[in-house]
């Protein structure tokens, strides 16, 4: 297991425990998934999944197994679909199932 699959793999354990998880799509309507910007991916997600979409760019990475993936029209994330709809929900990273349900990642729609 690679250092990279290890955070994530710590990240999806915190947010298993998280009680009362956010539901975004409560809010998808007004905040069109803004959280949803340049998005570091685990290399392993985005090979299984890259198929799923198509127009986008690998924007450069540091680290050698996160991949950028940007769409080309947008700038967002590529995954992110034209109705703000992850298209790897189920199976988003880690640090995506974390944002709006930890104090270190608010999200300012969620009442
Ligand atoms: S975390 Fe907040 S900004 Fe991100 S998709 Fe959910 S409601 Fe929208
Ligand atoms: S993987 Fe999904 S949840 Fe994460 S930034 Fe991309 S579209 Fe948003």
């Amino acid at each position: 297991m690679t250092r990279t699959n290890k955070i994530n793999k710590k990240l999806e354990n915190k947010y298993k425990k998280i009680k009362k998880k956010i539901d975004c799509s409560k809010y998808i309507e007004t905040c069109k998934a803004e959280c949803c910007g340049i998005v570091p991916i685990p290399l392993d997600i985005f090979e299984k999944h890259k198929e799923k979409i198509g127009n986008y760019k690998i924007l450069p990475s540091p680290i050698v197994d996160v991949v950028i993936p940007v769409n080309n029209f947008t700038g967002k994330c590529a995954f992110l679909d034209e109705n703000c709809k992850c298209a790897i929900y189920e199976h988003r990273p880690g640090v995506c199932k974390l944002q709006g349900n930890i104090m270190e990642m608010p999200c300012p729609y969620r009442s």
